[in-house]
């Protein structure tokens, strides 16, 4: 029987390059990948060794025979990709062309990197690195915690996408990779004092911003953002005391990207289920006590632009109650009378066979809203509600609601010293290499923006470090000052308490055990907490340190 890509298909292609009869796609190599909501298996051609299951860094392949009741959709899903076929084809030896990993060719020393921020585009870029000898590579970040948006921003429900981690803890214990965190650049480091002390400076620091929208009343207490929210719910310590008030019947989110799904289904998934997950406990205490019965998902356009992916809308509507009212089943219709593409036809069935929102709620549950403009917040002195006007026309819609979340896509911060476009909230480069600043680069979404999964940030960050390495062979970089013991030395006089591989390990160790036998973790969620768990680490031998080349 064949193997099936589900839901939590992170798109970094690993599996692609493991399949030995090349029917995964489409393939990085292929026009299709940038844009794919996910990657398909050939069922025709699937030859079930599966080997593409051990490759997944996030569990995202399974037999067709093991997939659980929710997951059968997918089995379509895959199969409508590829042409229909008769039999099984004969196996091929035509692979998918391994895009090649840049050689370091200079042999007069260490090509060494900076790279700012440990996110997935931060360590997919250090894995690329670490593939060959001769490389060193120094991630900053300025939590005590790595990772990023997987930590901090995939939802708790989604655990297998967070098992990428154990990829990026793999990169951690290569030769060459050290990590420098709770170690701020622009605040104990300078960008200037990364260039003296590297041949490159990388950044992969995100689109930390929300994008802001522009109307009367988006200041009212009971306003916010989805990302706060998601950043909240996963214990950010920047966001761990956001004031949250669940004491409302309803709950407006606008805009339908991924991420108002996914702020959606945790405020209306059952918290028992909830408290098996990582999920920061003053999200879970507020969640069993929160009021909400209905979330609004409200979008300015139709649903045949809906903004969420098709896996993410089959996985929504497998295990929550979401409904359409009856004006916008009518949108529905009239698209799908319309619409030829695929992907969006798909998406429109699902809408079409959603239940009525006149029907009385059994449960907590989500309701999709189409061509609703915001135009303003209601209330005086905090949120009573969300004005929208009818997309195209002037009739105005009210809701009442206790909170208003927009969910309207990130948005990059300039970084020190660094170029930024304030168009599109990203710093200027040619496939990574920032424009204007030599030894500079930038991967993932600081340099191509807001879009895609994580796993898109492998060939992203591999682009970039394609570039670099070559720059670094045309010996257009500049050799760093000093060896690496003097940057060590500099930091640590800096940021005393920084936290290095062994220190995260201990953070790592101690969360996993606060979690017992019915958590993956139990997350700190303040600073010191993490700092003092890190203090529990061994310290490096005297031997270690020498081999690092850091001195005693
Ligand atoms: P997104 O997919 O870009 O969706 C943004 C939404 O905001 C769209 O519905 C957009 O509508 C709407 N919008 C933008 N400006 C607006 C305005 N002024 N007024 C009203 N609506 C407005 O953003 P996202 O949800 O933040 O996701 C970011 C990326 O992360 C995406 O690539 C997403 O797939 C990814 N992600 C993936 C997962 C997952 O795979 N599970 C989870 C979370 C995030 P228009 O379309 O009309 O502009």
């Amino acid at each position: 029987m064949p193997h099936v890509i589900t839901q939590s298909c992170c798109s970094d292609g690993s599996c692609v390059y493991a399949c030995p009869v090349n029917c995964i796609h489409p393939s990085p190599d292929e026009p299709g990948f940038a844009t794919a909501e996910m990657l398909f298996i050939d069922p025709v051609a699937c030859v079930d060794c599966g080997a593409c299951v051990s490759a997944c860094p996030v569990g995202a392949i399974s037999p067709d025979t093991k997939l659980e009741p929710k997951q059968l959709p997918f089995v379509e899903l895959n199969a409508a990709f590829y042409p229909k076929r008769e039999g099984k084809l004969p196996p091929t030896s035509k692979l998918a062309p391994v895009l090649e990993a840049p050689r370091v060719e200079r042999g007069d020393g260490p090509l060494r990197v900076a790279i700012v921020g440990s996110g997935p585009a931060a360590m997919y870029a250090a894995d690329e690195l670490l593939t060959q000898q001769g490389v060193e590579v120094n991630v900053f970040e300025k939590l005590p915690t790595p990772y990023g948006l997987v930590r901090a921003g995939v939802a708790p429900d989604h655990q297998t996408t967070k098992r990428v981690t154990r990829l990026f803890d793999g990169t951690t214990r290569l030769p060459g990779f050290t990590f420098y965190l709770n170690v701020e650049v622009g605040n104990h480091v300078s960008h200037r004092d990364l260039l003296e002390h590297h041949h490159a400076v990388l950044y992969a620091v995100g689109a930390p911003n929300d994008k802001r929208l522009d109307v009367e009343g988006m200041n009212l207490p009971g306003t916010g953002t989805a990302t706060e929210m998601v950043a909240w719910i996963n214990g950010h310590p920047e966001f761990a005391h956001l004031p949250v008030d669940l004491g409302h019947e309803r709950v407006v989110v606008i805009g339908n990207g991924n991420v108002a799904l996914d702020v959606a289904r945790i405020l209306t998934t059952d918290p028992d289920d909830l408290a098996r997950t990582d999920i920061a406990d003053h999200a879970l205490a507020a969640l069993r006590d929160s009021k909400v019965r209905e979330v609004v998902i409200a979008a300015r356009r139709g649903p045949a632009d809906s903004a969420f992916t098709l896996p993410e809308l089959i996985g929504l509507t497998a295990t929550h109650e979401v409904v359409l009212d009856r004006a916008d089943h009518e949108l529905v219709q009239r698209d799908l009378a319309e619409c030829t593409d695929p992907l969006t036809r798909n998406k429109l069935e699902i809408l079409s066979k959603l239940g009525d929102a006149d029907t009385p709620a059994s449960r907590r549950r989500i309701r999709f809203a189409y061509r609703m403009t915001p135009q303003r917040v209601l209330g005086t002195d905090r949120v009573e509600g969300m004005a929208f006007t009818v997309t195209g026309g002037d009739d105005v819609r009210t809701l009442p609601a206790g909170l208003v979340l927009t969910s309207i896509g990130y948005r990059g911060r300039a970084i020190r010293d660094l170029p930024f476009d304030e168009e599109t909230g990203v710093v200027p480069n040619e496939s990574g290499r920032v424009v204007g600043a030599p030894g500079t680069y930038v991967a993932g979404w600081i340099k191509r923006g807001p879009t895609g999964f994580i796993g898109t940030n492998k060939s992203c960050a591999a682009q970039t470090v394609h570039e670099l390495v070559g720059d670094f062979n045309a010996g257009a970089l500049r050799d760093p000052r000093g060896r690496p013991v003097h940057l060590d030395r500099l930091i640590r006089a800096r940021q005393p308490e920084l936290v290095d591989v062994a220190g995260w390990k201990a953070i790592d160790a101690a969360e996993v055990a606060r979690g017992g036998d019915d958590r993956p973790r139990d997350k700190f969620t303040e600073i010191s907490d993490m700092l003092a768990a890190a203090a529990t680490a061994p310290k490096p031998t005297m031997r270690e340190r020498l081999l690092a080349g850091l001195g005693l």
